[in-house]
């Protein structure tokens, strides 16, 4: 007889939904994902269709529960992590949603966040919500909607729910069709307060959105309700939901203040967990709630890369200098040095610390004995001097050095880079067992609502290493290879004149 004890996670990403089964050592047991379409619309729209979103994330729930064996009595509780901001609204009677979901890239919200500036509340977003006004967030999308198809008396009589993508699937697994969010999620819509945790009326009204099609705010780990058994054949509880960035700095263990972790993926997300008070950064980062436990928000502050594993695949598809992305370590490896040789990877601007959208990307420090080696060790090296300028920025906004850094994601593969990485922040760098953190995360969250874990003491005992990395770069180096970094980002400021160039 199977006497273990499983968890599984729902990770429901942009480009697919994934289910994920854990022990209770965290280990991975089983796992299965299903692809579902991009829709673009028109340049610059991006959309998914709902029932997409669930049937592949139901899909993956039903098969991985057949592939891994698992006894479905064994399983605990069902953690969901989720793509952030990604915005629905559905019919509250029959289900059906009125709209495609509206996706965290697209742009077409941009003028309503121009509006809200020009009316004098940007000041207001950034100490509100903790985020810098943008079109990314919920809260303009979940406007367009409405304004789109006349639905706000509909949506003040009650008849519509909004949510993001936690909402809509706790929505449609669980019996009694429960209305929620969690904080970390409600963080990301540009409405929410997430000093005083609740849903700020200042924006509210400026957007003219209704309370009655909000979703009620919840804890991120806590049971919501239960699967409907026609899914899996019983009642599992549904026991947490987190925005996968948010799920990802949980599943690193980065419990204390100032612990951070950097996920290298097509771009790359860092988020440090600042402690019980959020941290107001000068350096244009985005305050966000870490996550909400008992009642009690951890925050942390987050910046973003654009450009992260998404310069290898330009090494490979457009310069077509490599084959594969794992062969850069190797090719970094055979110099001894970058040989002067930067690379700036600002294909779409400079974001945080710089914030220039006018900066194109550059290769600079060019000479006769320069190569296709080269090219390749500034782009992966590119990649760490990014993550670098974040950690450098979230270390001055709360006036604390970095002591170590936990890294998942596809790129963390490559040892070169993160080995670098560590050099230049002279810190170290700590790569887990698990690098499916954002599902790990969503699991023992979820673990933890219904006590398969029993605190985060416990959790951080199961919590495993692959790889610990410590700093190897002398100062003195370190900081001719920096200085060498800003003055090529320098140089690729305001290179363009206006929009279009
Ligand atoms: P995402 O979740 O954003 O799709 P992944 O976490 O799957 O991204 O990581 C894929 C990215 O990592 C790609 O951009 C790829 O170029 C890069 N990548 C994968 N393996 C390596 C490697 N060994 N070295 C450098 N970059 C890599």
């Amino acid at each position: 007889m199977n006497t273990h004890t499983y968890v599984i996670a729902l990770d429901q990403g942009t480009t697919s939904s994934r289910a994920v089964i854990f022990d209770e050592q965290a280990r991975i047991v089983a796992m299965k994902s299903y692809e579902f379409e991009q829709i673009y619309p028109q340049p610059g729209w991006v959309e998914h269709d709902p029932m997409a979103i669930l049937n592949s994330q139901t899909d993956a729930l039903r098969e991985v529960v057949r592939i891994s064996g698992v006894p479905v009595e064994n399983i605990a509780a069902i953690g969901i992590t989720n793509q952030r901001e990604t915005t629905l609204v559905w019919d509250k009677k029959t289900g059906k949603p009125v709209y495609n979901a509206i996706v965290w890239q697209c742009r077409r919200t941009a003028p309503i966040v121009k509006r809200l500036c020009d009316e004098g509340l940007e000041e207001h977003i950034r100490n509100v919500t903790g985020l810098v006004p943008d079109a990314y967030f919920s809260g303009t999308k979940l406007k367009w909607i409405l304004d789109q198809f006349d639905l706000y008396e509909r949506a003040e009589a009650g008849e519509l729910c909004f949510g993001t993508v936690d909402t809509f699937l706790a929505w449609n697994l669980c019996e009694g069709r429960p209305h929620v969010t969690d904080a970390t999620n409600a963080s990301r819509t540009m409405l929410f307060d997430i000093h005083k945790n609740e849903w700020d009326e200042t924006l509210l009204k400026a957007l003219n959105i209704p309370r009655a099609i909000l979703p009620k705010v919840v804890d991120t780990s806590g049971v919501v309700g239960v699967l409907d058994a026609e899914i899996l054949g019983r009642e599992i509880p549904v026991a947490a939901l987190a925005g996968d960035q948010h799920a990802a700095l949980f599943g690193q263990g980065c419990y204390e203040p100032g612990m951070m972790k950097n996920t290298y993926g097509t771009g790359c997300f860092l988020l440090m967990n600042t402690g019980d008070q959020p941290a107001k950064s000068e350096n244009g980062l985005v305050t966000t709630i870490g996550w909400r436990l008992n009642g009690k928000c951890t925050y942390a502050l987050e910046g973003s890369v654009f450009i992260g594993g998404a310069v290898i695949q330009w090494l490979r598809d457009e310069l077509k200098v490599i084959e594969r992305a794992s062969e850069t370590e190797t090719i970094a490896r055979s110099l001894k040095d970058n040989g002067g040789v930067y690379m700036v990877p600002t294909f779409t601007g400079l974001g945080a610390p710089y914030w220039d959208m006018y900066s194109r990307g550059m290769i600079i420090g060019l000479t006769r004995g320069t190569g296709r080696a080269h090219i390749v060790r500034a782009a992966l090296e590119a990649i760490a001097y990014q993550s670098a300028d974040l950690v450098f920025a979230m270390a001055s906004d709360c006036g604390q050095n970095p002591v170590e850094l936990r890294v998942d994601g596809g790129a963390s593969a490559n040892q070169f880079l993160i080995q670098f990485q560590s050099d230049i922040l002279n810190c170290r760098v700590i790569r887990p067992s698990v690098i499916e953190t954002t599902a790990l995360g969503a699991a023992l969250l979820a673990g933890l609502a219904v006590g398969v874990w029993k605190d985060i003491d416990e959790i951080r005992s199961i919590w495993n290493l692959d790889l610990s990395l410590e700093p190897s770069m002398s100062e003195e180096e370190r900081n001719r290879v920096l200085s060498g970094w800003h003055k090529a980002v320098e140089r690729s400021k305001k290179w363009l004149e206006t929009d279009n160039g």
